[in-house]
């Protein structure tokens, strides 16, 4: 089996070819659809299959089709999306008070949580999946439609995905990782996060990782990241190095309902699988 074949096996995706002349075109179809689509939980739960994925990387890239449907816009000021905008957590009381509190005055805390608009929408809080075991830490955006109605983070085909890709590195959720979002309550419509709901988030996912000491954290798509090294970088140009919050190790990479979509960056997101595997190794001799 060649290399490419063993990366997309263990992404549980199938063999893809794709025609040298045709790739640099395929890539910017892509990008031109990354920022959609990197967020899109809806789209996530309703992505096509892996053999039609495989389907579409052979065919001709399709233009960017745009939905003659009129643009809901939805009126909520705390829905100002994240962007290049630096979140700035807000230390008042509220924050302060979150950060003197036990794990299991933290799940009281987020679920009822009524900080942010979201608490409105929302059919229950995402708190997290795993155990105070864990020493590596997922960390994604915010709940799907999926999620927000199991209560679990990454179930569907993006959550598929991040199983396949933690047990390509041998890990699995549950006892050893830990897996949360950065926003506990799922955005209405799917859209992106705003700047205001994440602030108000932060201190939560925050006191997580104080009360977790994980010893590696995988920040998984841009808004995790941006919220965690508090950089709008691209994660392009972040991933492939090691990053740290308050000294613990964070390795970035793209989220998987956006890798579904992008199966160019499929080979990236497998090297930065690899330095996260590296990272887990050095991290546990350290401690051990
Ligand atoms: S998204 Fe976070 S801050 Fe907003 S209501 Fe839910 S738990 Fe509270």
């Amino acid at each position: 089996m060649s290399r490419t074949a063993r990366v997309l096996d263990a992404l549980g995706l199938g063999t893809v070819w794709i025609r040298r002349d045709r790739l640099a075109e395929i890539e910017a179809a892509n990008a031109a659809l990354a920022a959609e689509q990197m967020h899109d939980h809806a789209a996530t739960a309703a992505s096509p299959a892996p053999a039609q994925i495989a389907a579409e990387a052979v065919a001709p890239p399709a233009p960017v089709k745009r939905s003659p449907a009129p643009v809901v816009v939805i009126p909520n000021p705390a829905a100002k999306p994240v962007s290049s905008l630096k979140i700035e957590v807000v230390n008042d009381a509220r924050t302060e008070r979150i950060a003197g509190l036990d794990w299991a005055a933290l799940q009281q805390e987020v679920a009822a949580c009524t900080a942010c608009a979201l608490c409105h929408s929302r059919t229950q809080t995402v708190f997290g999946v795993g155990t105070l075991e864990a020493d590596i830490l997922v960390v994604g955006e915010a709940p799907g439609a999926e999620e927000d109605k199991r209560g679990e983070p990454f179930v569907g085909a993006a959550g598929k995905l991040l199983d396949n890709m933690l047990a390509a590195v041998g890990e699995k959720r549950g006892k050893q990782v830990f897996i949360t979002n950065v926003l506990k309550c799922r955005p209405p419509g799917n859209r992106n996060p705003g700047v205001e709901e994440v602030a108000k988030c932060a201190p939560l996912l925050r006191r997580q990782i104080e009360l977790l000491q994980p010893q590696v954290i995988f920040a998984s798509g841009r808004f995790a990241i941006q919220t965690l090294l508090e950089n709008d970088a691209p994660v392009g140009a972040l991933r492939g190095k090691v990053h740290s919050y308050r000294h613990i190790p964070v390795v970035v990479s793209y989220h998987p309902a956006y890798l579904l979509r992008n199966l160019p960056d499929k080979a990236k997101a497998w090297r930065d699988l690899l330095l996260l595997q590296q990272a887990i190794a050095s991290a546990r001799a350290n401690v051990s």
